[in-house]
């Protein structure tokens, strides 16, 4: 077993092991000085990761803070060896001091991060700026035994963290499933029941000695949207997944939105059918019962396609623009079923910006036109409104990766995203 006997001397700020503090639902109403420089140390990393390496003046303008703050803020973070302050580019200098861009230093310690998915486990580091390392995969049987799992899960994190040359700043794990973020534990997955219970935070805090964080999987993919992809620079945005199962998660007016102990997002499991279909969750009419892989196997089995269990979103697609009938015929359906649930969340939250995952973004562009066609014909629509559908295209997996990674950033560094 690997672990991290010593914690790196440049802890930035108070590393605790919950994750009440930081990034939780908006409870900052008081406002002190330390949460102002945590809001604001928050801002100045955001600028970085939404616009690249800056000089000091361009980042207190992009952060909203005054110069002299930008060097208080700055400074203690180079000291540290998080940010590095590189050479002056030519270009830059009109008379004036040469500006030095700033950016994350490539030496810092990086992030752990774990993705679980039922029978699936990916870890990585991440760098500061978001690169993904030391990738591993493994596999796990979903309804096993637990200490099986455990070993597993320890041994596939212990190789990726063993590439590391410093103690990375913590763990950020992304589970699928309902999850307790606060207390650190899956509390039901309810297509891997030997998760379902699991107090994953406190067992590999113990084992690894490092600080470790978790959150549901669409979430992570919201915090890899908004940090190192198309979610950068957004201020209100919701990160849809579809796969096996269906979840959300949205970024509100600059703020990872969390309900009580993490709760929120399970979308999946709003209804969009009353009294319709038996859910894996043991209710009826979920939006997860018309807009997962489950149904469209079913449906492409029921048309008779061939092949109809490998049938995804992407090869829908394929065979829709090489002329298929059936298949352009079934993609309207599953792109419809998607708008469906993103209509109800329109008209609940206004979002106007929804980033797909998984595998209807699998579909691409075409896919994302349909939904949104979809939606804009299902819509009551406001004046003035544009409602955006996009897809990453940046890859699931690394995307979730980043955003656990981010997870670990977000509380651990304590900021305020
Ligand atoms: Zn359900």
């Amino acid at each position: 077993m690997l672990r991290f006997e010593n914690q790196p001397s440049y802890s930035l700020g108070q590393r605790s092991p919950s994750h009440k503090e930081a990034g939780d639902g908006g409870n900052v109403t008081l406002v002190s000085q330390s949460t102002l420089g945590e809001i604001n140390r928050g801002r100045v990393l955001q600028a970085l990761y939404d616009h690249g390496p800056k000089s000091r003046a361009e980042l207190a303008r992009l952060a909203g803070v005054n110069r002299t703050t930008i060097t208080g803020i700055v400074q203690p973070m180079i000291e540290e060896g998080l940010l590095v302050e590189f050479d002056a580019v030519p270009s830059d200098f009109k008379g004036g001091k040469p500006a030095r861009p700033i950016y994350f230093n490539p030496e810092a310690p990086m992030l752990g991060a774990v993705l679980l998915l039922p029978g699936r486990i990916q870890t990585c580091l991440v760098t500061l700026s978001g690169e993904i390392k030391a990738l591993t995969r493994a596999e796990f049987d979903p309804y096993g035994d637990r200490d099986v799992f455990l070993a597993i899960l320890k041994d596939t994190l212990s190789a990726t963290l063993s590439q590391a040359r410093q103690a990375p700043f913590g763990i950020g794990i992304a589970s699928g499933g309902m999850i307790d973020s606060d207390n650190g534990v899956i509390l039901a997955v309810n297509l891997a029941p030997v998760l379902s219970g699991l107090p994953l935070v406190d067992i590999l805090q113990r084992d690894f000695s490092l600080p470790v964080v978790i959150d549901h999987h669409p979430r992570a993919l919201l915090v890899g949207d908004r940090w190192f992809g198309p979610g950068r620079g957004q201020q209100t945005f919701a990160a849809i997944y579809t796969g096996e199962v269906l979840g959300g998660a949205f970024y509100i007016d600059g703020r990872v939105y969390r309900g009580l102990a993490g709760s929120g997002g399970e979308l999946g499991h709003t209804v969009v059918q009353i009294d319709g279909e038996l859910c894996n969750c043991g209710k009826h009419g979920c939006w997860e019962t018309v807009a997962a892989l489950p149904w469209l196997r079913r449906e492409a089995a029921c048309l008779g396609m061939a092949n109809s269990e490998g049938v995804t979103c992407a090869r829908l697609v394929k065979e829709a623009a090489e002329g298929s009938k059936a298949a352009d015929d079934l993609l309207d359906r599953y792109t419809r079923n998607v708008a469906f649930g993103i209509l109800n969340l329109q008209q609940t939250l206004s979002l106007n910006s929804y980033l797909l995952h998984g595998d209807i973004a699998g579909g691409g562009a075409d896919a994302a036109e349909r939904v949104r066609q979809h939606v804009e014909s299902l819509v009551r629509k406001r004046p003035n409104q544009e409602i955006s559908i996009t897809v990453n295209g940046i890859g699931e997996g690394h995307t979730a990766l980043r955003g656990a990674a981010g997870l670990v950033l977000s509380s651990h560094l304590k900021l305020v995203i």
